[in-house]
C-alpha cells in the first residue's frame, strides 16, 4: 500500500457499522491503507470525543445516528446538501477546523442511477419525514420530478419538511393515512425506521403504477417485511444498501479525491 488514511464512524449505537469493511475495501481500490475505527460517542461526548481523535491524527468521519445534527455545529464550513438537510454526516479536515458534508441523498441518487432507475418527470412518493428524508430531498429534487409527495405517520413533520424544500420543486407533505388518488406515483422511496421492529410503513399497492419501483432505505432484516410485501404485489423493489455504499463512496471521494467502484462493495457486501 502506497498511502494510508486515519477515518472514523462517530455514532451511538455504532458497533453494527458497516463502514470499516466498505472503506477498508474501497482503499484497495486505490492502494490506500484505510484505518477506519468505530467510535461509540453520545450527543454530549462528541465534541470532545472528535476533538480527541483529530489530535491523534484523524483525517476524516463520518457522523451517523444521534449525531448528524449536532454535527453542524462542529463545523467552520458546510456544503449545500447539509445545509439543506440540517444534518452532516461527512467531516474533512481542513485549516483549524472540519468541513462538513451530507452524501447520504447524493448517495441515493448514484445508487438510483446504478440501478437504471430515474427521477425526472417521474411522480415520487417519500414515505418518512425524519433525518433521512430531509437528506434525500434536496437532491431528488435537482433531478426535476414531475411530484414528491411526503406521507408521514407525524403530518406535521411531513408538511414542514415540504414548506422547507418547496422552492427547489413540486413537493407536498400530508399524513401516511391520508386517502390517495389511485395510480400516482411511480417511485416509493421507504425513509421510515419500521422494518427494524418486522413491521410495514402501511403503503397501498393501489396508490401505485402497475410499473413501480420501491426503493428501501432499510437494507438486511429491517427490508424484508418490504421486500416480502413487494413480492406479493409483483413490485420491483431495491434495499438500502447501494444508498449506504454510495454515500461512503462520496464520502471517501472527499477525503482522497478518488471515486471508488460501488458495484463489486455492494455485491461483496450482498453476498
Ligand atoms: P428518524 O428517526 O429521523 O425518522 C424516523 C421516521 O420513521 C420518521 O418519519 C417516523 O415518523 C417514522 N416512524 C418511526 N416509527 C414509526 C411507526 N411506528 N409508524 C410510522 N412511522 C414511523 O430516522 P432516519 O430518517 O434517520 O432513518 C430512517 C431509516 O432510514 C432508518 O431505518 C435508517 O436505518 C435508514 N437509513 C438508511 C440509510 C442508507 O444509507 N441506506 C441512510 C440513512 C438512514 P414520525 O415523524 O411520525 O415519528
Amino acid at each position: 500500500m502506497s498511502a494510508s488514511l486515519k477515518l472514523a464512524v462517530f455514532g451511538d449505537p455504532v458497533e453494527h457499522s458497516l463502514s470499516p469493511r466498505i472503506h477498508t475495501q474501497f482503499g484497495r481500490q486505490f492502494e490506500i491503507d484505510v484505518d477506519y475505527r468505530k467510535i461509540r460517542a453520545s450527543i454530549a461526548q462528541l465534541p470532545d470525543s472528535i476533538a480527541r481523535f483529530r489530535a491523534a491524527g484523524g483525517q476524516g468521519a463520518n457522523l451517523t445516528v444521534p449525531l448528524k445534527q449536532t454535527g453542524l455545529r462542529l463545523c467552520m464550513k458546510l456544503d449545500q446538501a447539509a445545509r439543506q438537510a440540517s444534518a452532516v454526516n461527512t467531516l474533512v479536515t481542513i485549516d483549524g477546523g472540519w468541513h462538513g458534508f451530507n452524501t447520504d441523498g447524493p448517495g441515493l441518487m448514484l445508487d438510483l442511477s446504478r440501478l437504471g432507475i430515474g427521477v425526472r418527470n417521474e411522480r415520487v412518493l417519500i414515505v418518512g419525514a425524519g433525518g433521512a428524508a430531509a437528506g434525500i430531498l434536496g437532491p431528488l429534487l435537482l433531478d426535476e420530478p414531475q411530484q414528491v409527495r411526503i406521507l408521514n405517520r407525524t403530518a406535521a413533520r411531513a408538511i414542514e419538511l415540504a414548506e422547507r424544500f418547496q422552492h427547489r420543486g413540486p413537493v407536498e407533505g400530508a399524513a401516511l393515512n391520508q386517502a390517495r388518488v389511485e395510480g400516482e406515483f411511480s417511485l416509493v422511496i421507504q425513509a421510515t425506521s419500521l422494518g427494524h421492529d418486522g413491521s410495514l410503513p402501511g403503503i397501498d399497492r393501489n396508490w401505485l403504477t402497475p410499473d413501480a419501483v420501491i426503493y428501501d432505505l432499510n437494507y438486511g432484516p429491517a427490508h424484508q417485511p418490504l421486500a416480502s410485501w413487494c413480492a406479493q404485489h409483483a413490485l420491483r423493489c431495491h434495499d438500502g444498501l447501494g444508498m449506504l455504499v454510495g454515500q461512503a463512496a462520496l464520502a471517501f471521494e472527499l477525503w482522497t479525491g478518488q471515486r471508488p467502484d460501488i458495484a463489486p462493495v455492494i455485491e461483496g457486501l450482498a453476498g
